[in-house]
């Protein structure tokens, strides 16, 4: 039997990623042979488990549970870190709407009328089109289905979401695509919110995508993007609204022109991933001076997970460096385990039975 005496910080979950990693069975226990004490301060969880391997409960059922839920928002409160993705060639690995268009069979009228009308209004009309042609909603839901998501990138989500990390999705899609696929995937429920252009079903079952800015009533007047969304303007006030009580850090992911303008919005506290060789990437390349984040390519699935993590460490580790500081002067002066380190601060104490 072995007492590991741990005490939660908001980050503390990368410590029990550390030690996922060091048991390879711990999956497997997670839900047995678990002892959990609380401390007054609730900050404090005294985890009893057998040995090997080690086995740890963040309180399973009823008022643990909620209790857990609450731990869970005020992390997500104390943590600061705002991740906000873009959707199309950034979550998935393709154009949803190119998707949907060319599985559907309306490829032909997309690229007729591809000139004569703005991105938003032409999907709104294949839409239309589709459904005369006895294409259901449900027809569009299959094919969005079938839109591939890399393993590494649902688990980068899942993940940052773990880490108690703020997740959104900031997207010229629309929301029922978006929603679709991500239900689809099991991360929608990891996304605080999605910020689109609006969808719904008509009467008659037809799917109808509307602009996100009403650009004839109140134009966005942003030369960068286009007239039905301008992402700068959706960051700006992302950033007002979550920044209210303490700046946040953000980290941003895309991969098109219309992420040049939330990018120029970041801080050098910041970070943007652009997708390596594609439009943003290039954008930030050409004028390198206009960024302010920090620059952190990635070219697959496996390089989105790798680098997103390590800057989520990162800013883990600072945060339970200032989190570790203040406990300092707390009551409850028990053994931590640090994120950044696997050895020498986890404590092994036989507990008789
Ligand atoms: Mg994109
Ligand atoms: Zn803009």
């Amino acid at each position: 039997m072995r007492v590991l005496i741990v005490q939660l910080f908001p980050s503390q979950k990368l410590s029990f990623s550390f030690l996922k990693k060091k048991e390879t069975n711990f999956s497997c226990f997670i839900n047995t042979q678990v002892e959990l004490q609380r401390c007054p301060h609730k900050k404090t969880h005294l985890f009893s488990s057998l040995s090997p391997p080690l086995c740890l409960e963040f309180g399973a059922e009823g008022s643990e549970k909620k209790r857990e839920q609450e731990t869970t928002q005020k992390r997500k409160r104390e943590m600061g870190v705002v991740v906000i993705f873009d959707f199309d060639r950034t979550i998935i690995e393709n154009d949803s709407d190119n998707w949907v268009t060319t599985q559907l069979g309306a490829s032909y009228l997309f690229d007729l009328l591809r000139p004569s009308l703005p991105w938003n209004s032409l999907m709104d009309r294949v839409m239309t089109e589709l459904h005369s042609q006895g294409k259901s909603i449900d027809d569009i839901a299959n094919s969005l289905k079938k839109i591939y998501l890399d393993p590494h990138i649902v688990s980068a989500i899942k993940s940052a979401h773990s880490l108690g990390c703020d997740l959104r999705v900031v997207s010229d899609a629309n929301e029922f695509f978006i929603e679709t696929v991500l239900k689809h995937y099991g991360i929608l429920s990891c996304f605080t919110d999605i910020i689109t252009n609006p969808s719904f079903v008509d009467k008659e079952g037809k799917l109808r995508i509307l602009p996100f800015h009403i650009s004839n009533m109140s134009p966005h007047g942003c030369a960068l993007c286009p007239p039905n969304m301008c992402k700068g303007k959706i960051i700006e006030n992302i950033m007002k609204s979550v920044n209210a009580e303490e700046r946040k850090n953000f980290i941003y992911l895309g991969d098109g022109k219309g992420d040049y303008c939330p990018s120029l919005k970041l801080t050098n506290e910041d970070y943007v991933m652009p997708r390596d060789k594609y439009p943003l990437s290039n954008l930030i390349s050409d004028n390198p001076d206009r960024i302010k984040a920090k620059v952190y390519r990635w070219s697959n699935g496996e390089e989105l997970e790798r680098t997103l993590s390590e800057l989520i460490n990162k800013l883990l580790n600072r945060d339970q460096a200032n989190n570790n500081l203040q406990n300092l002067s707390g009551e409850c002066k028990l053994e931590a385990i640090p994120a950044s380190s696997e050895e020498g601060y986890s404590v092994a104490i036989p507990v008789p039975r």
